[in-house]
C-alpha cells in the first residue's frame, strides 16, 4: 500500500510518499482501507515536531472507509462495515489501508459517504464538545468563534446558532466573512484589518462576550480575554499561530474572574460511551441536512505536502482531503 510517512520533523518536504506492506489487526484492531483521510492542523504539529512522537512516524488520524479484517476479540465491528474514526493515538490514515482500536470506530449511516465522514469525524465531534460541552452555550448567549471560515470554524458557527447564539466571527478575508455568514454568524471581523476586541466591544454594546472559542492562540489570545464579560469562557482549543506564552493566572481575575480552559477532543470522547454520542449526533445532522459539510480541497495522497501548504497558508475553507 502506498502511505506518507515522516523521518524528520520539518516543512511539509519532509511528508514522504512511500510503499508499505499492508499491517496485520492485532487483539482489538481492525484494519480498515481507507477511502479518504481528513487532514487536520493537528497534523501539522506532528509533521513539524511541535507534537513530538518517535520516528518514522505514519501520519494522519482521521478517516473513513470499510473495515478489510478485525483482529481477535473485536467485537464492535464486522468485515465489511462502512466506518469513520478520529484518534490521535492510532497515526496512519494518511495510507490506503490502516489499523484502528475497533472501539474507536463508528459505523456510518447509508445517507453518509466515505468523503463527508472523512470530514466530518474529528472537527465535527470537536465543534460538538465545544458548544455542548465545553462551554455549553445557551440561547441569549453571546460568542466569537476564530478563524470561523476554517474546518472547526464553519462548523462551530452552524451548532453555535443552531443554540440561539449571537455569532461573531474572525477571519482573514472578506470571501473567509462572507462563509461564516452564511454558516450562521451574525458578523464577520476581518481581524487581520480590523481590531476585534473593539469591534465585539461595539458589537456588544461594551458587554463582552459569554465565551470565546479561540483556536489560533499566540495572535489573539490577550484580546480574547479582553472580549469576555466577567465570569465569561476563554476556550482556548488550538494555536494555528503558535502557541501561548507562558501566562499569569492573576489575569484571569483583573479581567473579570475569567475561566480558561484548554481542551482537547480526546478527553470529550474518553469513553465508548461519549464517543458513539458525539459521533451519532454529528451524522445523524448531516443525514438530516441540518449540518453541512464543505470539503473546499481534495488532493490524491501523493500530495499531502501540498494539502498541508496550502492549510498551514491560510488558503483553505472548510474541510481539506486526500484520497489513496
Ligand atoms: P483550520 O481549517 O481552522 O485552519 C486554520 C485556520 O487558522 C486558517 O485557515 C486561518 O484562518 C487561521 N489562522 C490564524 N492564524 C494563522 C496562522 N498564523 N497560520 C495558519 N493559520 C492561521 O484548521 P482545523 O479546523 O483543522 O483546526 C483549527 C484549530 O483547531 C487548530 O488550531 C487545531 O489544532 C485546533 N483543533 C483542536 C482540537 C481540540 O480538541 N483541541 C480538535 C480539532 C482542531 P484565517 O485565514 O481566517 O485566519
Amino acid at each position: 500500500m502506498k502511505a506518507i510517512r515522516v523521518h524528520q520533523f520539518g516543512g511539509p518536504e519532509v511528508l514522504k510518499f512511500e510503499e508499505l506492506s499492508i499491517p496485520q489487526p492485532g487483539p482489538g484492531q481492525a484494519l480498515v482501507k481507507i477511502e479518504a483521510s481528513g487532514v487536520n492542523f493537528i497534523d501539522v504539529y506532528h509533521r513539524t515536531g511541535l507534537y513530538s512522537s518517535p520516528l518514522p512516524r505514519l501520519m494522519g488520524v482521521e478517516g473513513a472507509g470499510v473495515v478489510e479484517a478485525v483482529g481477535a476479540d473485536v467485537a464492535e465491528v464486522q468485515v465489511g462495515d462502512r466506518v469513520a474514526y478520529a484518534f490521535t493515538g492510532a497515526p496512519g490514515a494518511y495510507a490506503g489501508h490502516t489499523l484502528v482500536p475497533a472501539v474507536r470506530l463508528v459505523t456510518l449511516p447509508s445517507a453518509v459517504d466515505s468523503r463527508t465522514a472523512a470530514a466530518a469525524m474529528l472537527q465535527g465531534m470537536t465543534a460538538h464538545y465545544l458548544v455542548h460541552s465545553a462551554y455549553p452555550l445557551k440561547k441569549g448567549d453571546a460568542c466569537v468563534i476564530h478563524a470561523a471560515a476554517g474546518g472547526v470554524g464553519l462548523l462551530l458557527c452552524q451548532m453555535a446558532k443552531q443554540l440561539g447564539a449571537r455569532v461573531f466571527a474572525t477571519v482573514s478575508t472578506e470571501d473567509k466573512a462572507r462563509l461564516a455568514q452564511e454558516a450562521g454568524a451574525d458578523a464577520g471581523i476581518c481581524y487581520t484589518e480590523q481590531d476585534f476586541e473593539t469591534e465585539v466591544k461595539r458589537l456588544t454594546d461594551g458587554q463582552g462576550v459569554q465565551v470565546v472559542y479561540d483556536s489560533v492562540a499566540k495572535d489573539t489570545f490577550e484580546k480574547s480575554l479582553n472580549c469576555l464579560a466577567p465570569r465569561g469562557y476563554l476556550v482556548l482549543y488550538g494555536q494555528s499561530s503558535g502557541p501561548v506564552p507562558p501566562f499569569d493566572l492573576n489575569h484571569l481575575s483583573a479581567k473579570g474572574s475569567l475561566f480558561l480552559t484548554r481542551p482537547t477532543l480526546t478527553h470529550y470522547t474518553r469513553t465508548r460511551e461519549e464517543l458513539l454520542e458525539r459521533a451519532h449526533d454529528v451524522l445523524k445532522q448531516i443525514s438530516a441536512s441540518t449540518l453541512k459539510i464543505r470539503i473546499s480541497a481534495t488532493f490524491p495522497l501523493a500530495e499531502a505536502a501540498e494539502a498541508h501548504r496550502q492549510l498551514e497558508g491560510r488558503k483553505t475553507t472548510g474541510k481539506v482531503l486526500l484520497i489513496p
